[in-house]
């Protein structure tokens, strides 16, 4: 059953607040390839192969929606940029960086499981690093509240020494960073890409100044590039003890379950932490028909989150929000839900853009019990949620 879906398009009123999109078409130019899903391998068994689930159709789609879907009007856009190599030393070591400039300049090579770095690759990683810097900038130098940079590769699983999951370069990390070096006091990353947001997390584990918070489905180690578990114990070292709070939810969590998540984890944590900046890091692979993904979320459930974080953001950080585009692999869906998030960060009183395939029961019994349990866990564990 598909809904009408031009149907539900609501006009806009002109006086409305616009979100600041930063993009450059160069990282079309990074080609993951083809084989059986992102292995790049073909063993012969298919007619029909698909190209590697990060590939450049799910950008352009996502590009297109917000040029020609109903919330163009509120979209602001900006070219992206370059990103120079003393900016990557922000996050990443020299010694990593070198190994990368190495492997662009040797040729094609597959540096750990799905993660490609081929011809026009290293250009494009470079163009997301940098576009999202600028997209920090533009907030920090108080042109707009609200940044979105739509950027490929990802950047979430590299770590400052280590290349994971389709990622290079850390793009969010980077913009904290700069926010950091800028003047801000304390940067909140709230991750709802459905793998664990392990890079961002490993380059601030030491930090009390960024609470990274990462829900993710309970996916642990994938191997020697993701070390780390994503699990409620992950919880930070040293100054960084109980600001990476890791929130690992059951397959099927759906709208109601993410939306008990941040209203009992999520929000309480930046309520104590005071951040003068957040950094949405989004991915719709937490989607109900992603092929990376169980999470289940529809158009709703995301567009109630970007609400709730633009309300964070307008209590703590007189609301300035950047968003980071992660992951997000079904190449229509990963488009509408794009959409709805930007809906929520806006606050649009009604939708914008009706459903075009949600259907899923939900039960969300099992996720409200393993959040209640985290919960109690963070409130044991975290001496700056005790203090509540
Ligand atoms: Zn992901």
């Amino acid at each position: 059953m598909a809904l009408d879906v031009t149907s539900s398009v609501v006009p806009l009123d002109s006086s409305s607040e616009t979100i600041n999109v930063f993009w450059h078409e160069g990282m079309l130019e990074h080609d993951t390839g083809k084989g059986v899903f992102d292995s790049g391998i073909d063993p012969g068994f298919l007619d029909v192969l698909e190209k590697h689930p990060e590939n450049e159709d799910r950008i352009k789609n996502m590009l297109s929606i917000l040029k020609r879907g109903p919330i163009a009007p509120l979209i602001s856009w900006h070219s992206g940029r370059l990103a120079t190599i003393s900016e990557l030393l922000l996050f990443h070591t020299q010694e990593y960086i070198n190994e990368l400039l190495e492997t662009d300049k040797s040729g094609a090579k597959e540096i750990c499981h799905g993660t490609f770095l081929n011809s026009g690759s290293w250009d494009a990683a470079l163009l997301a690093a940098g576009t999202a810097i600028l997209a920090m900038k533009h907030i920090l130098d108080r042109k707009g509240k609200f940044s979105y940079a739509l950027v490929r590769p990802p950047g979430h699983h590299a770590q400052p020494s280590r290349a994971d999951g389709y990622c290079f370069i850390n793009n969010a990390g980077l913009a904290v960073k700069l926010a950091l070096n800028s003047g801000c006091e304390k940067v909140a990353v709230i991750d709802i890409d459905v793998h664990y947001g392990n890079g961002t997390a490993e380059g601030f584990y030491n930090s009390d100044r960024v609470l990274t918070i990462s829900l993710h489905m309970n996916h642990g180690s994938w191997g020697p590039s993701h070390p780390q578990n994503g699990t409620v114990d992950e919880l930070g070292e040293g100054n960084g003890l109980g600001y990476n709070l890791n929130i690992p939810l059951p397959n099927g969590t759906g709208d109601k379950g993410y939306g008990y998540a941040m209203t009992e984890l999520v929000v309480p944590a930046i309520e104590n932490f005071k951040p003068d900046m957040v950094v949405l890091v989004i991915g719709q692979d937490s989607s109900a028909f992603d092929p990376n993904g169980r999470q289940c979320l529809t158009m709703d459930g995301y567009r109630e989150i970007g609400r709730s974080v633009r309300a964070l953001g307008e209590k703590h950080c007189n609301g300035r929000v950047l968003i980071v585009q992660e992951g997000g692999y079904h190449v229509t869906y990963s488009a509408y839900c794009l959409h709805a998030t930007l809906e929520g960060v806006l606050n649009v009183p009604a939708p914008l853009l009706s459903d075009p395939i949600a259907y899923y029961p939900e039960d969300d019994s099992f996720s409200a019990n393993v959040i209640d349990a985290i919960k109690n866990y963070h409130l044991d564990n975290v001496p700056f949620m005790r203090k509540a």
